[in-house]
């Protein structure tokens, strides 16, 4: 094409950057090269493998340090911890939970196990994620404060909670959107699943919501084979949090008494073993991952057409995915992209569809969502395995 955006130029751009000889290149694999098997093989040795043991415990309190909360509970998976986090905030059956229509499919799963109504929101093109000033304007035509709440005027519902999500690791505008949950009477949840190892001026996400949400599935910056974890600076949610993940079980050396509806959702000894030897990786993997991302940044920079998605101001990104945006002008010609790319061993994808489009979600509220919509158009995700970025490669 006359402007020099062929597919050619993306396959070429990317080269650049990944390694010459390479079989085919995952979006994201775990690296497992620390103390993984030792830790592992202790819990084998000693037989504490399973919903006790101390790996469980340290890689909460190691979370809770690192994210800078007073209190990380462990759960089997990201959406787990979603599941409960909004339990926790008081959310019921026919409340409406405000969330971005750009996201993986957990955010809405969680918050339909609550039987509660997600209510979609648009995003911002700077951060990828919910648009606090458009989502005020928005609340100022259609919400309503009452007693019980914030209410949507248009269905009665009440607007319970909002769960923002960190796309890709780049941090959500969260100072606005404090303000306009303060404003409205609405809880903060924030879905950090992808946002391990990000901050937002200079403090690690989640520690804005009244509860937050992380995932280690295999695919995340750190992996425990499957899991997620609960974060609060609230003490009393953080132990109410891992009783009800942990049936609800009150303490007695032999009796088996339940005082609540309980979830059977707490991480394996072994899993945690994992989290524990990944944790300690996690700093060098920030490094390869923010070195990648740069080095892609580069390679994009005089391509007209497509550009890097880089983290927005006032952030620092664990660049969890790495994204190429189209110009809505070129938008057309994405598939052909992402059809070369994985032909020649380059994982690409684009991004999730709208939630608003799916056919249990169809009916759901929404507001304007020309921005999302743009964006799931035109947006392609590369490969961003900590591996890629210097400084792994021989460790
Ligand atoms: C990964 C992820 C989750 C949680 O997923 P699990 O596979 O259940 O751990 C939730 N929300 C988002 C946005 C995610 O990317």
């Amino acid at each position: 094409m006359s402007n020099g955006l062929s597919v050619h130029t993306l396959l070429n751009a990317l080269q650049s950057v990944l390694p010459p000889e390479h079989s085919f290149l995952p979006l994201h694999e775990p690296r497992l090269n620390g103390n993984e098997w030792t830790y592992v093989k202790e819990c084998l040795d000693t037989g504490w493998v399973s919903s006790v043991g101390k790996f469980v415990d340290r890689f909460e309190e190691e979370l809770a340090a690192y994210t800078g909360v007073k209190r990380a509970v462990a759960v089997v998976n990201g959406t787990a911890a979603l599941h409960v986090c909004l339990l926790l905030a008081g959310v019921k059956a026919g409340d409406e939970i405000l969330m971005p229509a750009l996201t993986f499919i957990a955010t809405a799963n969680a918050i339909s196990y609550c039987g509660a109504i997600p209510h979609f929101i648009d995003s911002e093109e700077s951060t990828l994620g919910v648009d606090p000033f458009k989502l005020n304007r928005y609340l100022e035509e259609i919400a309503e404060l009452r007693a019980g709440g914030c209410f949507n005027r248009l269905t009665g519902h009440r607007i319970k909670a909002i769960v923002p999500m960190h796309t890709f690791g780049h941090p959500v505008d969260l100072d606005p959107l404090v303000n306009i949950c303060r404003r409205f009477d609405i809880t903060l949840i924030e879905d950090a699943a992808e946002s391990l190892g990000s901050f937002y001026k200079g403090r690690h996400t989640g520690q804005w919501g009244l509860l937050s949400a992380l995932s280690f599935n295999g695919n995340k910056t750190i992996t425990t084979g499957g899991g997620g974890a609960i974060l609060t600076n609230d003490e009393d949610l953080g132990l109410l949090a891992k009783h009800i993940t942990t049936t609800a079980k009150t303490p007695h050396r032999w009796k088996f008494n339940h005082d609540m509806i309980g979830y059977n959702y707490r991480m394996p000894n072994i899993n945690a073993a994992l989290g524990c030897a990944q944790l300690e990786q996690l700093p060098d993997f920030l490094t390869a991952k923010r070195d990648l991302a740069e080095r892609y940044r580069k390679a994009f920079t005089e391509i007209p057409g497509i550009s890097f998605f880089s983290e927005p101001a006032n952030s620092q990104s664990n660049y969890w995915l790495n994204a190429l945006l189209l110009d809505e002008g070129h938008a057309g010609r994405r598939d052909a992209f992402l059809e070369a790319t994985n032909n020649a061993g380059i994982m690409t994808r684009p991004v999730w569809s709208l939630m608003n489009k799916l056919p249990m979600f169809t009916d759901c509220p929404k507001m304007d969502l020309s921005v999302a919509e743009s964006l799931e158009r035109r947006l392609i995700n590369i490969p961003s395995s900590a591996i890629l970025g210097r400084g792994m490669a021989n460790a």
